[in-house]
Formats: structure tokens, sequence, C-alpha cells
């Protein structure tokens, strides 16, 4: 019988199916064997048992059936045989949008529990994003992403609203600790760290921009946030549309490169990390000079550097852990979220499965976008509600924004009763607040307030151009500076001087520096001298902590500029500000 012509939809639909399919699409299109044990990992067919279109092979059947029928020749040649099938009209498209975008949160469970290595959560990528071409998608995909095209951030924050928010924020943040440097800087160049959020941030939860401002003040961080592409998060990974993905990522690299930042560190959100930092540089096809991590690693550094102080019984209530999909089954991010939540809670449950093999919390995928599927997104829910209750904790921390929406409404539908928060609040309330606080923005400042004079220094480095360039800086402000060249000369001279400070490199002929940094804490003549380790060799810096000696005062990776030296060297120092400020 002839095959009714296909609508216009459906033709660029297949068209433009030939031009994504790549090695990856294709394995993931011819392996299934169809033995069934992805069936289980889904949350969808745990919550409906009895139906078996929920299955992920099933599900992955309803695009493989196009590929083969267009693209496979037994397809071709005896599409009865292995079940090929054509997309024809419009109801067809409408049918498959049903499947990709409310039956499925691209979680990938499934995908990890598949011994031939189908990846069905890339597949229903790919059909989201040739639907999304041909403008068949959920309304809320539609507005979220005309949002993040045309206004910038997929919420459609205007750029006067965030930059009011952050004026308000600082406005707090100076009040709190009675100092005009603390306060959010926007757009400052040649920054450590610039720090780029979730627009859900700004709307909804100003208080995780108020706590990441609080720890990085208190780290005494030389960072930014940029006024514009400042959104980290990237409908383009959820709605499969890849021209999207790219120029929003795009966006967010051009605009630390055009700040010279050092460093784009994200704020917890599974899939802004996963579209930024793993994704992003692919889909916009260019190199990203700078590092990218997420808060999560900055805030661990912190603390094992000894740059902020915590105190865990801060937190009181028993905490559970939910892994974000994005964060952990597609980056492999999970131990370090439970190493800092150990460091700043007394009380940790696991909650079981967990890490690759935990359960989506319903909202990933843009789910939380498509209130069309809400109701059998809850209903699909059920099983994450069990994990929840089980743990028995009054808290559930997650490291992404969208698990943050997700899990807040399965609590509230299954009336769990838990908190839902997150790694940067814990942190933040667990934090030692300094009686007086360093002010690490210089020009503030008189300088005469923040001199030097009085403290003598020791200055270690093999290299003579570094041992020049620092002496001169911290003399030029006012420090007695002593200097040494290797590591024996740095030990006698530390034991002769008495200095107040060491400024100690690692790697130097002789005894290197971690051996150096060691003896001066194991002898008790010494041990208290403050010691700042300056190194171009950050990969020693786990060496230099896990040693059996209380930790450095300070540690930083060359090349060190003159501001940073002086911002971590005053704060070791607690050089006073003569009107009461540290
Ligand atoms: S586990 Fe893999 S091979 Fe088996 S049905 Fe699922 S996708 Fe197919
Ligand atoms: S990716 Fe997740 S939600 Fe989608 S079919 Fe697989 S297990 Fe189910």
């Amino acid at each position: 019988m002839p095959q009714p012509a296909r609508s216009h939809k459906a033709n660029k639909v297949v068209e433009r199916m030939q031009k994504k399919l790549n090695r990856q699409l294709v394995g993931s299109l011819v392996a299934c064997v169809h033995c069934g044990m992805c069936t289980e990992s889904c949350h969808y067919v745990l919550a409906n048992p009895d139906d078996p279109t929920y299955a992920p092979a099933y599900k992955a059947d309803q695009i493989r059936k196009i590929f083969k029928r267009n693209f496979d020749w037994t397809g071709k040649v005896f599409p009865w045989w292995v079940k090929a099938k054509d997309i024809r009209s419009d109801e067809d498209l409408e049918k498959l949008k049903d499947i990709v975008f409310g039956k499925c949160t691209n979680c990938r469970r499934c995908s990890l529990n598949c011994p031939m290595g189908v990846d069905f959560a890339t597949l229903n990528r790919m059909a989201r994003g040739l639907l999304v071409s041909v403008g068949v998608m959920p309304e809320g995909v539609a507005a979220v992403s005309k949002d993040q095209w045309e206004i910038g951030n997929q919420m459609g924050v205007l750029p006067q609203d965030y930059l009011e928010t952050i004026e308000w924020l600082s406005d707090e943040l100076e009040n709190e600790f009675n100092d005009p440097a603390a306060r959010i800087p926007i757009d400052k160049m040649d920054a450590e760290v610039v720090y780029a959020i979730n627009p859900r941030e700004v709307k909804y939860d100003p208080r995780t921009i108020s706590d990441a401002a609080r720890i990085f003040y208190l780290a005494g961080e030389n960072w930014t946030m940029p006024s514009e592409g400042w959104d980290m998060t990237n409908f383009g990974l959820f709605s499969g549309d890849d021209e999207l993905g790219a120029a929003v990522a795009q966006r967010v690299y051009e605009k630390v490169i055009e700040l010279r930042g050092k460093r784009l560190v994200l704020s917890e959100c599974g899939h802004g990390y996963r579209s930024t930092r793993c994704e992003g540089p692919n889909w916009s096809g260019n190199g990203v000079p700078f590092v990218m991590e997420s808060s999560v690693l900055t805030m661990l550094r912190y603390i094992k550097e000894g740059r902020i102080q915590v105190d865990k019984t801060k937190n009181k209530e028993l905490v559970t852990f939910h892994d974000s999909c994005n964060n952990a089954r597609s980056c492999g991010f999970y131990e370090e979220p439970r190493e800092l939540l150990n460091l700043v809670a007394p009380a940790f449950q696991e909650m079981y499965p967990n890490r690759a093999e935990n359960y989506c919390c319903t909202g990933g995928g843009g789910a939380m976008s498509m209130s069309e599927y809400t109701p059998l997104r809850l209903k699909s829910g059920k099983i994450k509600a069990d994990q929840l209750k089980a743990t028995g904790a009054k808290v559930v921390v997650t490291s992404c924004h969208n698990c943050v929406d997700g899990l807040t409404d399965l609590i509230r539908h299954y009336k769990l009763g838990l908190k839902v928060t997150q790694l940067v609040n814990l942190v933040a309330t667990a934090m030692v607040i300094p009686e007086k606080v360093v002010l690490p923005v210089e020009a503030l400042l008189p300088v005469e307030a923040l001199s030097l004079k009085g403290f003598k220094i020791l200055v270690v480095d093999d290299e003579p151009d570094i041992l020049t360039f620092l002496s001169t800086v911290l003399e030029d402000q006012g420090a007695t500076v002593i200097q040494a060249s290797d590591g024996e000369e740095a030990l006698a001279l530390t034991l002769k001087e008495k200095p107040d400070l060491v400024t100690l490199d690692l790697s130097m002929p002789g005894k290197n520096g971690g051996y150096v940094f060691e003896e001066i804490r194991k002898n008790p003549e010494i041990a208290a001298t403050k010691v700042c380790i300056i190194t171009g060799k950050p990969e020693l810096r786990r060496l230099i902590y896990e040693r059996p000696v209380a930790p450095p005062e300070g540690y930083l990776d060359k090349p060190v500029n003159e501001e940073t030296l002086l911002i971590n060297l005053r704060k070791i120092l607690e050089v006073k500000h003569p009107e009461g400020h540290a």
C-alpha cells in the first residue's frame, strides 16, 4: 500500500536526523538486543509497572524505527522484520514529543545499566533537538529557550534586575561586616575567580549568592561577578538544541576572557556544570583558556587551605545528600561534595542507592518547565520520595538548583517534611567569622593603614627573579626582608632570625620546601612561624596538607601578582586597620 506523503515538518525531522548521526548515536541506535536489563533502572517504569511503554528500550524504539526505515538497509528492505517505521504526520511528531519530553528526564540511569552501551538519554536528546528544530515542543521549553536566546538567561532576568539584586546584596554584606570592601565586585579585571550563577538564584534564592559572597570575602579571594554572560545554565542541554548550547556557553566564556579572569567558578547546578564545563567547549568548538570548576571544589579548597574556618556543629540537623544526575552520572562528580559535606555537617546519612546509581529528582531534563507533564512527573518520583524517607534525615542537601526545585516539589507532594538546601548554605552557616575581617581591597584604605612595617619576612625561593620580585614588593610595604635560596639556608635562617612569616617555594635543590615546612612545624622553637607556600607546582598541594603537622597559613600558586600576594600576606599577618578594621 502506498505510504501517505510526509508532512513538511516530518520531512525536516528525517533530513536533520541524517545530519545528526554520528558514531555514538548510531551505536546506540543499532546495539540494543532488547534484553530488558535497563527496564527497572527507570523511575518512570517503577511508578508505572503495568505499562510497557515507559521502558527505556520501548521509548528508544520510537526513535530507532525512524532511523531504521530511513537509514539502515535492513529497515529499508525488510521494514516488517526489524520493526522499522517512518514518521509521517504532525500527529506522529506530537506523539514522539510526549515520549521524549514527557516520559524521560534524560537522567542516564538506564544508560549506565545497559550491557550493550546503549545511551538512550543521548538518543532522547537528539530526538528532542529534531523536534525543537521544527517547532514541536512543550510550551515551557519554547518560552525558556526564547528567554535564553533573547535576554541572555533562562529565567528572563533583565540586566537591571540582576545588577540591582547584586547591589542590595552588597549593601547587606557591607552592613553585616561593617566594611566597605565587603561588596560583590562586578566586572573586576584580572580577578582570580569569575563567579557565574544560575538565574534561579537571582529570582528565587538570592541567599545562595550572598552566602557565596561571604565565603569569597572571608577567604580573601580576588573575585568578581560578570555583568553579562553570568548565566552558567544552558537550556540547550535539555532542548537538544546544540546551537543554543554553543551560543550560551560561548557567551559565558567570552566574558571571562574579556575580564581576563583566571578561573571560572560555577555555582552549584548540575546541568550548568555539565553544560559549561564538559559539553560547552565541544558545542562552541572553541578552546577555553582558563580553569573551570564547581564552587564545591572552591569551597573545599578554602577549608583545606585554612582560608576559611568552619565549625560543623553550627549545622545541627541530620542531613542526607542527593546526587544530581548531571554531576554524578554524567561528570563523575560525587566524592568531593561528600568530603565537603562531612566537613560542615556533624551528622550525615547516605541515601541508597547513591552516586552514579542514584535516582533522578524527577526535575531533570528541563521537566520543571513542562507543566503539562507535572502529574506524571510527581507520580514517577515515588521511588525518590521513598529513598528520601528511608534516610530519616531532616535536610536533603544537593549541589543542583534544578534538584532543589524537583525535590521540593516531591517533598511537598509526598508530605515528607524535609528541607532542601545546598552546600554553599551549609558552608556559610558553619563558617567561623573572625572578630575582625581582613579588608581585601587595598584601594579602599589608606596605604599606610596596611603597611607591613615591623614585620620580618623570610622569602625562600631558588629562582633569583622571584626572590627579587617578592622581596621588592614586601620591602616597598615596609617589611624587613631576609632571603634564602635553598632549603638548608631557609631552615637555618628561620631558627636564627625568628621571622614573623616565611614565604616558601616547594621545588628547590637540596632540601625541598615540603621538608623545610615540616621541619619548621616539628621544631617547638619555630613551630608557630607563619608559613605561606608560593609554588609553581599546584599538584603538590595535597602532599603539603596531608602532612601530619598543622597546615600552612597560606598557599599561593605561581605566577603570583602583587595584589594577590599582599592581600594574602596581610590576612595571614592579621594586619590591622587603625580605625578598627582588621
Ligand atoms: S539494557 Fe541495553 S540492550 Fe538491553 S534493552 Fe536496555 S538498551 Fe537494550
Ligand atoms: S534516561 Fe532516565 S528517565 Fe530516561 S528512560 Fe533512561 S532511566 Fe528513564
